[in-house]
C-alpha cells in the first residue's frame, strides 16, 4: 500500500466509482475503499440510470455495462383501491442511441464499474469499512479503516445517503424523517417472451411505471414498476416522517401494492429473487450539505444530491456528475499543490455550472409541493372514479364530463383547490 494517495474515495457506488475512475485514467494514485463484499453488494436504486454522463465517461457503454432495458416508454398510472388509470407514453424518439435512460441492477452495474477504476489504475479494496476522517489540524488528511491510518492530499465521501464522513467533518447533521424517503423493492423473475408481450416491448426496450395513491395507503410518496431483460424491479418509496406519523411499514405497503389488481397481472407468474430496503435524500436543496472543506470533497447521496420533484427520481446521474466534478477539482488542486478549502471550492462551481446544481435550485420548491396531502389520496381517488364514470354505460341518460367532475369532487376538493394545486405543480415541478 502507499504510504500517501493523491486522493482516496470512499464508496464504491456511482458517485464514488465515477470519481476514482475520472482520477486514475489521467494518472493520480486513488485509492477506492468499498465496505460491501463487493461493490454493490447491498447497493439499491429503484433504478433507471438517466442521462448522458455515463455515455460521457464510457462512450456507448450500453455495448460493454451491464445495463438491463433502455427506456422507451414512461407511464404514469393512478391507483384507487380497486381500479387504475394510466397516462401512457411511448416514443420511438427515445429509443436510439444516445438512449435517454437504462433500468440497471446494481450488484451488477456497481461490480463492473469498479472493475473500470481498477482496470484504469486505482486501488480498489472491499470488505472495509472507513470508520473515521483523518486530520492535521482543520485539515482532512486521509482516513481511519479496520484500525488502519491511511493519508491522501484529499479524502473524496460518496458514502451514500447516511455519509458517516460528512457528519464527522461536521458538514451535515443527522437525516430528519422529513428529508428522506425510505424504499423498498423487490426484483420479480419473469421469462423476457413474458416482460416483452406483457409489457408490450420489442429487443431490449423498456418501461418505466411510476404509480401515485393507492400504493402508498394515500400517503407522501409512491410506486414504481421497472421492466430489466428477465425481471421487474417493483417497490414503494415513502417519505420516512408519512410512515411514522402514520404507523404505516414499507413492506406492508409494498405487500398491498403487489396484491393491487392492476399490479397483480404485471406480476403474476413470476419469483421474488431479492429484496432491498434503502434510504433516499428527498428534500433537494434545502437538505443540501456544505460540499466541501479543507481536504475533503462530498458526492452523490452523501452530499443530498438528488432530484425528487415526483416526475422521477434522479440520483444516480447527480451522483455520476458530482463524482466526476470531484475528481476535476482534486486534478487542479494538485496543479495548484494546494488541498485547502479555498481551492476545493471549484468543486462547489463546477457543480453550479452543471445540470447538478441548476437543477436542485430550480425545483427547490417541489418538495413543499410534495407536502400537499391531495396529491396522493384524493385525485388518484378522483382519477380512477371520475374515468369509471365515464366509461361506464349503465341505460340511464349520460352526464357531461363536466358534470360528472363537478358531482365526484364533491365534499373533496372544490374547484378552486384543485386549479390552485395545478398551478402549484405546473410551478414547481
Ligand atoms: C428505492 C429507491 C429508488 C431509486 N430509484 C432511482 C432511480 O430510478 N434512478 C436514479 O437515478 N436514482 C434512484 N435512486 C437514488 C439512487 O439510488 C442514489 O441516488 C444513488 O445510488 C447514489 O449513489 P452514491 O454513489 O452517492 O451512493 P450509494 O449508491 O449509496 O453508494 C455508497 C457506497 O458507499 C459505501 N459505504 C458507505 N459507508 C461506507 C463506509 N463507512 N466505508 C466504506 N464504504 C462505505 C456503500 O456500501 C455504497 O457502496 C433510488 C433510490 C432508492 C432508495
Amino acid at each position: 500500500m502507499k504510504e500517501k494517495f493523491d486522493a482516496i474515495v470512499v464508496g464504491g457506488g456511482p458517485a464514488g466509482c465515477a470519481a476514482a475512475y475520472t482520477l486514475a485514467k489521467e494518472g493520480l494514485e486513488v485509492l477506492l475503499v468499498e465496505r460491501g463484499k463487493f461493490a454493490g453488494a447491498k447497493n439499491m436504486t429503484g433504478g433507471v440510470l438517466y442521462g448522458p454522463v455515463l455515455n460521457n465517461l464510457f462512450p456507448d457503454f450500453w455495448e460493454d455495462a451491464p445495463v438491463e432495458r433502455h427506456i422507451s416508454r414512461q407511464v404514469i398510472t393512478f391507483l384507487s383501491e380497486r381500479a387504475s388509470l394510466s397516462i401512457d407514453f411511448n416514443s420511438a424518439g427515445l429509443d436510439k442511441p444516445p438512449y435517454n435512460g437504462f433500468t440497471v441492477l446494481r450488484a451488477k452495474f456497481d461490480r463492473w464499474f469498479a472493475q473500470k477504476v481498477e482496470q484504469a489504475g486505482a486501488v480498489v479494496i472491499t470488505r472495509i469499512r472507513v470508520d473515521d476522517l483523518l486530520w492535521d489540524k482543520q485539515q482532512v488528511v486521509g482516513i481511519v479503516a479496520g484500525g488502519d491510518e491511511l493519508l491522501a492530499n484529499v479524502v473524496i465521501a460518496a458514502d451514500g445517503v447516511n455519509s458517516l464522513l460528512a457528519q464527522k467533518a461536521g458538514l451535515r447533521g443527522r437525516l430528519s424523517p422529513e428529508e428522506v424517503n425510505q424504499g423498498v423493492k423487490e426484483v420479480i423473475k419473469l421469462p423476457r417472451e413474458t416482460i416483452e408481450e406483457r409489457f408490450n416491448l420489442a429487443g431490449d426496450n423498456g418501461a418505466a411505471i411510476q404509480f401515485l395513491g393507492f400504493c402508498t395507503k394515500g400517503v407522501h410518496g409512491g410506486g414504481f414498476l421497472y421492466t430489466n431483460k428477465e425481471s421487474l424491479s417493483l417497490g414503494v418509496v415513502v417519505q420516512l416522517e408519512a410512515l411514522i406519523k402514520n404507523n404505516l411499514r414499507s413492506v406492508d405497503l409494498l405487500e398491498g401494492f403487489k396484491a393491487h389488481p392492476t399490479v397483480q397481472e404485471l406480476v403474476k407468474g413470476g419469483t421474488t429473487v431479492e429484496y432491498s430496503a434503502h434510504l433516499v435524500p428527498a428534500a433537494g436543496w434545502r437538505m443540501m450539505p456544505r460540499l466541501y472543506t479543507d481536504g475533503l470533497l462530498v458526492a452523490g447521496d452523501a452530499a443530498a444530491l438528488v432530484l425528487a420533484t415526483g416526475r422521477a427520481l434522479e440520483g444516480m446521474n447527480f451522483a455520476l456528475a458530482s463524482g466526476v466534478a470531484a475528481a476535476e477539482t482534486v486534478k487542479k488542486a494538485k496543479e495548484k499543490g494546494d488541498f485547502g478549502k479555498e481551492t476545493l471550492s471549484y468543486y462547489e462551481k463546477l457543480l453550479a455550472e452543471s445540470f447538478v446544481l441548476q437543477d436542485l435550485k430550480r425545483f427547490k420548491r417541489a418538495s413543499q409541493f410534495l407536502e400537499i396531502q391531495r396529491i396522493y389520496s384524493t385525485y388518484p381517488d378522483l382519477a380512477c372514479s371520475l374515468a369509471e364514470r365515464i366509461f361506464r354505460v349503465d341505460g340511464n341518460p349520460k352526464k357531461t364530463v363536466w358534470q360528472l367532475m363537478r358531482e365526484e369532487m364533491k365534499g373533496k376538493v372544490s374547484i378552486w383547490q384543485l386549479i390552485r394545486d395545478g398551478i402549484s405543480g405546473g410551478r414547481t415541478i
